[in-house]
């Protein structure tokens, strides 16, 4: 945890080294700061929530995780460093699934180009329902 701090560029702390490990040790990605704070107090380590916001900031600031915002949701967090990925977002249930799929990153790539823009990065987010919300709407309405 202190390496990749300090190789971040990050004044190495005690809380610091706890977030970023409860960061990659936790299941869930794509994490609201409130998330992270009930899950470090669920484990308990008590860590006030406006010094999990500040933490998460400099986190993003530093690079070592990716702040994302959905429709209708508070920013989510996920660590970088895994590989580029877009993300499908269930509108009823919030169900939140990363894909990747080449043949979109060329499209993508071909329609900047065409508009003269070399791309940097981009994010991908597809809003619809999954098939269980989509059988569970249907059955309601179609009693
Ligand atoms: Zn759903
Ligand atoms: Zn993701």
């Amino acid at each position: 945890m202190q390496a990749v701090l300090k190789d971040s560029g990050l004044k190495v702390t005690t809380q610091r080294c706890k977030l970023l490990k409860f960061l990659t040790q936790v299941d869930k990605q794509h994490l609201t700061v409130e998330n992270i704070y009930k899950g470090l107090n669920a484990q308990g380590e008590a860590m006030g929530l406006n010094t999990v916001y500040r933490i998460m900031t400099h986190f993003e600031q530093a690079g070592l995780v990716i702040r994302r915002l959905f429709e209708s949701e508070s920013a989510v967090y996920e660590l970088s460093g895994k590989p580029r990925h877009d993300h499908l977002i269930c509108l009823t249930c919030g169900k939140l699934i990363e894909f990747s799929d080449p043949l979109i990153d060329l499209r993508l790539w071909l329609a900047a180009e065409r508009h003269g823009v070399v791309i940097d990065h981009h994010s991908l987010n597809i809003y619809g329902h999954c098939f269980d919300c989509k059988k569970k709407l249907e059955s309601k309405s179609g009693q």
